[in-house]
């Protein structure tokens, strides 16, 4: 079902206590703010166990990344499985920093989105344009295609598991966001792409999260969009006060 999310996405900030710490004052706040949406934490592996230690259920947990392999020889990496151990629910795939400083292309998201569907963690998946396209005029051309070959070889049952998350890279940390009717009209060409696919029921259930900059000062008037169901939250999930200024955009 849709649902209006606001997730964070901390990337490699904070040490474990640290982590811990902010997991912790986000709970609390959440417990007495009466949000009218889903709240998720997207943490670094190592802290994934013991934030969910400090959490209540109301609270979501999710990974930032998870291996293109079940499990074996690969040093370093981490399963799918192993995240979903450690009690999270959602895993982030394809965030634009992967695809760019890691290689992650639509082929090996692939083999991470089967494998996070298999263990049970509900992917939220990353999709948006290079500052380049945007001002080329590709935008909607590349969108679509990042859309049509990560997600579209999962039946309808297993689509409706994923969240989407349109991210235009050039808002990513740059303090540069999108107008809130760039996002709806990307929101709505992604939700067309859908229900070309999945049918009009699909895509109405779909929740697309916009990413990019996003800040308490802006998250009412992009979240107040028709086809923006909520936020994926860089910089400003790493602040216990504007990330949940920005959950109660959603008031
Ligand atoms: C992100 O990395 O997913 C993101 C949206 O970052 P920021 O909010 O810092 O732009």
């Amino acid at each position: 079902m849709r649902k209006n999310i606001v997730a964070g996405n901390w990337k490699m900030n904070t040490t474990l206590p640290e982590g811990v710490a902010l997991a912790k004052e986000v709970n609390e706040a959440l417990k007495s703010a009466d949000a009218k949406c889903d709240v998720i934490i997207c943490t670094p592996f190592t802290h994934l166990a013991s934030v969910n230690a400090v959490i209540d259920s109301k609270l979501g947990l999710g990974a930032e990344n998870c291996a293109d392999h079940a499990s074996g020889a690969y040093t370093g990496e981490v399963s799918a499985a192993m995240v979903a151990s450690t009690g999270a629910k959602y895993v982030i795939l394809g965030h634009s920093e992967r695809r760019q400083y890691y290689g992650e292309t639509s082929a090996i998201l692939r083999e991470k989105l089967a494998l996070a569907l298999a263990n049970g963690l509900q992917p939220i998946f990353c999709v948006g344009e290079v500052l380049e396209q945007r001002e080329n005029g590709t935008y909607n051309d590349v969108v679509k295609a990042q859309v049509e070959e990560g997600l579209f070889q999962l039946s309808a049952e297993e689509f409706g598991k994923v969240i989407l998350a349109y991210e235009p890279v050039w808002a990513i940390g740059t303090g540069k966001t999108a107008t809130a009717e760039q996002a709806q009209d990307m929101h709505a060409h992604i939700r067309s792409v859908i229900a070309g696919k999945y049918g009009q029921e699909v895509a109405d259930n779909t929740s697309i999260l916009y990413g990019g900059s996003c800040k308490p000062s802006n998250a009412r008037e992009i979240f107040a969009k028709p086809d923006v169901d909520g936020g994926l939250i860089g910089g400003a999930a790493l602040k216990c006060a504007d990330f949940m200024g920005i959950v109660a955009a959603f008031d």
